[in-house]
């Protein structure tokens, strides 16, 4: 951490702060300059005392106090400067292949859910989406089938062969939700639910964090490091729009997120188009975006007759534009230098 100090403080008072420092457990460097003194404290800034306590004891003395490590550190690229892959059945996310993750908002009913996976899979995707259990905005909108849905979502794995994602929504519901996923979603109102967060890292399944409506980036990266910090390496993160004060869309898609994350982690990025934008007829363009900008992988809803969804109708493609997208992703796919 660098430590300023205040102009013209007396000896007795630098040496008071430096004791002070000593004392947490961080060696100093003092640096003199024309004007101010400048105090490098040279320590693990993870395992040590936060300095800042320094502003409130030495209010005569101390100007201000910058830590300078990240305070993230398993999901950072210096503890892991290669890209994590997660298996994922027979798949690897974050390796060569592009892996899309699509299918309905929720899952509402076996033909439904079957028709869809069906669809996806012959247009090839490799993951299948559902929600059973669905955060929504009113109680009195659909809330998801629950445990049946997650059993439609196992039927439709044994026929297709595709792997499930289903959202997580309450720690009483991890082990079940384990039981039949094979990734974990935690949703982006429960993105800095910690207890959640461990709950999930917990079952053993690989976590797909999506960012909260009006998370920072660090704050992103400090929820995911929840998971790695409980034992659980297998993370991604996705980018789903954030709230701003644009009404074109019902989120603004945030694809600097994806250069970000790649630099500062080495989990995989994915991005969910769907609800980014909220409308069906962005999402083509959006994951064009993404493919070019690094994305590990997409998550895209869809749904074989989208203006009688159960939620998010606006947003979800029908089979026939799915399969039409897939097509138009192709040579993005193939720029990126992916599979
Ligand atoms: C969803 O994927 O349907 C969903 C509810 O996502 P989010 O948590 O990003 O709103
Ligand atoms: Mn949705």
């Amino acid at each position: 951490m660098i430590i300023v100090l205040k102009p013209r403080i007396s000896r007795k008072e630098e040496h008071a702060v430096l004791r002070e420092i000593r004392k947490l457990g961080y060696a100093t460097h003092v640096m003199r300059g024309v004007a101010r003194t400048v105090i490098g404290a040279i320590g693990d800034e993870l395992t040590h005392a936060n300095l800042e306590t320094l502003l409130a004891q030495f209010p005569q003395a101390v100007e201000s106090v910058t830590p300078i490590q990240k305070r993230y550190k398993l999901v950072s690229r210096e503890a892991h400067p290669a890209n994590s892959t997660i298996r994922v059945r027979e798949h690897v996310i974050g390796g060569k292949k592009l892996h899309v993750m699509a299918g309905p908002c929720s899952v509402e009913s076996e033909d439904q859910l079957l028709r869809t996976a069906e669809a996806v899979k012959a247009a090839g995707a490799t993951i299948l989406r559902g929600g059973a259990f669905k955060p929504r905005t009113s109680p009195y909108e659909f809330q998801g089938l629950g445990e049946k849905g997650l059993k439609l979502l196992a039927k439709a794995r044994r026929v297709t062969g595709l792997a499930v994602i289903t959202e997580l929504l309450s720690e009483n519901h991890a082990a079940l939700v384990a039981e039949y996923a094979d990734i974990i979603q935690i949703g982006a109102r429960n993105a800095q639910n910690f207890q959640l967060l461990i709950a999930a890292a917990g079952t053993g399944k690989p976590v797909l964090l999506k960012r909260g409506l009006s998370m920072k980036i660090e704050e992103w990266l400090l929820a995911g490091e929840y998971v790695l910090a409980h034992e659980n390496p297998n993370l991604m993160f996705c980018e789903r729009g954030i709230r701003t004060f644009e009404t074109y869309t019902r989120n603004t898609l945030d694809l600097s997120a994806v250069p970000i994350i790649k630099r500062e982690s080495h989990c995989p990025v994915v991005i969910d188009p769907s609800q980014g934008a909220g409308r069906a007829d962005l999402v083509t363009t959006l994951c064009q975006g993404a493919v070019a900008m690094g994305a590990d992988a997409l998550l895209i809803e869809v749904h074989p007759n989208p203006a009688e969804a159960w939620s998010d109708g606006a947003q979800q493609l029908s089979l026939d534009r799915f399969a039409q997208l897939m097509k138009e992703l192709q040579p993005f796919i193939q720029a990126a230098g992916r599979k």
